[in-house]
């Protein structure tokens, strides 16, 4: 059995999900969202007639906090934590990850992420790419699949794949939208790990943003071109002043997602779901990092 729950991140629905699995009496998260929404996935375990404390393993596709930021209460509960190698460290010593997420998140930090606790080592496993955990009778398969973030797992079982950031946000079937945050944005590496979601093909995909969804290959190109398009506009303005670009960026990204004919309401939960600011200072970065010409 797999249940989407909605974590109603900041209030608002169809945000960020994450996946109850009940595999014989056995259960297992992949994802399990910020500690802001822990009231509210125990709540959602509850109404599925289990206990968040029963909860034996958590499946993280990355370790930012939107995803992964309540695995300390679980691991404390006995759960195994599932996490990229990268990504273990921080998981254990989550001290400069919470330096930098208030760097950019500030005041808002508490509201937005609630508590974070480091996890005990014993209970933190790092998997491999391609390596396969098995419980009971099923398996479930990781992928490295960077590019969003150099710690990130898509999981895979059976025919479907859980694509954490990696395949974009995809909200209420509007377009796939990619969510490009610092510190470690790679739009090459991120090709490469859609061609490898590609070569997997799918029946199904399993956005944290938001929900199950049938496999179209050609929505992975788009996202793509997508990703190049970003780079290009941010190359193309990266030289104003960054509250008008942010501000530029914003009404590029919805005049964009109108032309799709994606409704107000989706375009607002597209934007709580991959803040455009966070996009600019992740695409920014890119542009520092690759010491790109000024065009
Ligand atoms: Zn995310």
């Amino acid at each position: 059995m797999i249940k989407t729950i909605d974590l109603n991140f900041q209030g608002i629905k169809s945000t960020v999900a994450c996946f109850l699995l009940k595999i014989n009496k056995e259960l297992a998260l992949i994802e399990c969202g910020p500690e802001s929404c822990l009231k509210n996935l125990k709540s959602e375990i509850k109404k599925n007639g289990e206990n968040a404390e029963n909860i034996k393993h958590v499946f993280l596709t990355h370790i930012h906090l939107d995803h992964a930021g309540a695995a300390w209460w679980f691991a404390k509960n006995g759960a195994n934590i599932y996490v990229h190698p990268f990504g273990k460290s921080h998981l254990i010593n989550p001290e400069k990850l919470i330096a930098s997420a208030k760097m950019i998140y500030g005041k808002s930090m508490n509201e937005l992420w609630g508590s974070i606790e480091g996890i005990d080592e014993n209970k933190v496993i790092p998997v491999n790419d391609k390596e396969k955990i098995k419980i009971n009778h099923i398996e479930i398969k990781a992928l490295h699949t960077p590019g969003h973030a150099k710690h990130h797992i898509s999981w895979v079982i059976g025919d479907s794949v859980f694509t954490g950031d990696v395949a974009g946000a995809k909200i209420n079937n509007g377009p796939l939208v990619p969510a490009c945050p610092p510190p470690d944005i790679n739009v090459e590496e991120w090709e490469k790990s859609l061609e490898i979601i590609k070569e997997e093909n799918p029946k199904f995909l399993y956005f944290t943003h938001f929900g199950k969804f049938s496999y179209k290959e050609n929505e992975i190109i788009n996202l793509q071109n997508t990703l190049k398009e970003w780079l290009i506009w941010v190359k193309k303005n990266r030289d104003q002043n960054e509250t008008i670009l942010i501000e530029k960026f914003k009404v590029y990204i919805k005049k964009s997602l109108k032309s799709k004919l994606v409704d107000d309401q989706t375009i607002e939960q597209y934007c709580i779901a991959n803040p455009p600011y966070m996009s600019i200072l992740g695409l920014k970065r890119v542009l520092i990092k690759k010491n790109y010409d000024k065009a």
